[in-house]
């Protein structure tokens, strides 16, 4: 479980997380979801550290990571805009973090097949990152941050730059994904289909608040305000 306690955040006089908690339980794909602006990149950074809290506190499975650096959190990362090495091969960008570790050559290897297989990118091992689509290049970016196995995956707005047909079949591969590897999932967007159709626990967020906590069935059949039910409309 991921545990966010109390966090505030302020930019100048700027509040952009009041005194917000919220509980992600191991092993879910949750969504947070909310209108831009609304403090879900905030928060995702704080819980990666690559933010610093002004109050609160942050734990993963138990551990208090507050004040720990992000390459000790164990955790993967994938952001709109991927940055692939692009002198590197698929392969090569997707090994990299393993071979910073020190990971023995063979295991690297097998590691990196078995991730390429699961993205659907086996046969795109020895191509380069311009050689991709969008959408390939954003599933070796999942390839690339699950290969470490990291203990919690966070995604902010990974299919964003994509047309709707690209993001739709990222949406298909990131659930099965994450029913394969079960690493708990931080998917931040603000495309309530999106979050409906794939994750299993969401987290509704306006204007620096956590408005609700719960499973896309729930939300809809019981949006605890007025903004979580004008915010999430009706479910196609
Ligand atoms: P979201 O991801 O929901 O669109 P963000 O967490 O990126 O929202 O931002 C929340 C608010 O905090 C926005 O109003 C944004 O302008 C502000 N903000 C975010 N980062 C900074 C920053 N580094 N400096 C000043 N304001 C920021
Ligand atoms: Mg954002």
């Amino acid at each position: 479980m991921i545990t966010v306690s109390n966090v505030t955040k302020r930019f100048g006089d700027f509040v952009a997380l009041d005194d917000v908690s919220l509980e992600i339980p191991d092993g879910s794909l949750t969504a947070l979801l909310g209108p831009s602006g609304s403090g879900k990149s905030t928060l995702l950074r704080i819980i990666g550290g690559l933010e610093h809290a002004d109050t609160g506190t942050v734990t993963i499975h138990g551990d208090d990571v507050t004040n720990l650096a992000p390459q000790k959190r164990g955790i993967g990362f994938v952001f709109q805009h991927y940055a692939a090495f692009k002198h590197m091969t698929v392969q090569d960008n997707v090994a990299f973090g393993l071979k910073i570790r020190k990971t023995p050559k063979e295991r690297v290897d097998s590691r990196v097949d078995e991730l390429l297989k699961i993205v659907g990118l086996a046969g795109f091992a020895t191509r380069y990152p311009q050689q991709l689509s969008g959408g390939q290049r954003q599933r070796m970016a999942l390839a690339r941050a699950l290969a470490v196995e990291p203990k919690v995956l966070l995604l902010d707005e990974p299919f964003g730059a994509l047309d709707a047909k690209v993001r739709a079949e990222l949406r298909e591969w990131l659930r099965r994904l994450h029913d394969e590897v079960h690493v708990t999932t931080l998917l931040v967007t603000h495309d309530q289909e999106e979050a409906m159709s794939i994750a299993d626990n969401i987290a509704v967020m306006d204007n620096a608040h956590i408005e609700q906590v719960g499973g896309p069935r729930e939300l809809y059949d019981r949006p605890a305000n007025q903004f979580v039910m004008g915010f999430l409309g009706p479910v196609a």
